[in-house]
């Protein structure tokens, strides 16, 4: 198997493989917040990370959601599909936290009637700016058609692993996708699904389950994704 990277992100590097349409995707145990400005190491967090992204991108395609998953090779690898990546960070939110609490003055905790979809341009240097979708066509981004389906693909992501966290004893409080084009122009998820992506609250006492502990020191953010990994039922890691 080639070796050579293509890629390095803030909590992933991407690899080639003898397959051209095939990645390796490597979790990194790096943890990233505010754009980059804080950062720190920790031991077993990618590991964990791709436990929990293979735990949801089974039961995503399990429900005909396409992915770009293919298998979990070992540890801190899973093979994917090669995809267009779309570059937009799309939000889908059942609870006000976060920048939709700074942005609206709405407390944190308030429940979403019914769940949004919020799209942001993937750009560091301007900081992930909210997107309107007539900027989405206006940048060339995608069709409309193709936003319409991504639109409905992010709700039926959080249609299918929202009931999968609370049965779990965990409540699915708001998360960021990223999708591709696959070789046909079709729209497919792409990235992660994991506690550096989401945010994840204790249904009872509404603990913090997710990346917040590290943004704002919480606690140990190990423990913390151990237990989101043990209460979904994937091998603990070591
Ligand atoms: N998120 C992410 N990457 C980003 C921005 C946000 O994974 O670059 C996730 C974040 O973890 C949360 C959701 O998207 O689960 C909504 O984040 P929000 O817009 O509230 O921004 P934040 O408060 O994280 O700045």
């Amino acid at each position: 198997m080639r070796n050579e990277q293509i890629y390095e992100g803030k909590a992933k590097k991407l690899l080639l493989t003898d397959d051209k349409n095939v990645l390796l995707q490597r979790f990194k145990d790096s943890a990233t917040a505010f754009n980059g400005v804080k950062k720190a190491e920790f031991a077993g967090k990618g590991e964990t990370n791709n436990a929990i992204s293979t735990f949801c991108f089974q039961k995503l395609e399990a429900a005909g959601v396409p992915t770009h998953f293919i298998e979990r090779v070992n540890d801190r690898d899973m093979l994917i599909k090669r995809l267009d990546m779309i570059p937009l960070e799309i939000v889908v939110r059942n609870i006000v936290a976060g920048s939709l609490a700074k942005r609206t003055g709405l407390d944190e905790g308030t429940v979403v009637k019914e769940p949004i979809v919020e799209t942001y341009l993937k750009r560091d240097d301007l900081n992930d700016p909210h997107l309107a979708d007539v900027h989405v066509f206006m940048l060339d981004i995608l069709r409309p058609d193709q936003l319409e389906r991504l639109k409905q693909l992010a709700l039926k992501v959080n249609a299918t692993l929202d009931p999968i966290f609370e049965r779990a004893g965990m409540k699915l409080v708001d998360f960021k996708l990223e999708f591709g084009l696959d070789a046909d122009g079709q729209v497919v998820l792409g990235d992660e699904f994991s506690p550096d992506t989401s945010r994840l609250w204790d249904l009872e006492t509404r603990r913090k389950l997710d990346k917040d502990v590290f943004r704002a020191d919480l606690g140990d953010l190990m423990e913390v994704y151990h237990e989101v990994a043990a209460r979904l039922g994937v091998l603990p890691q070591t």
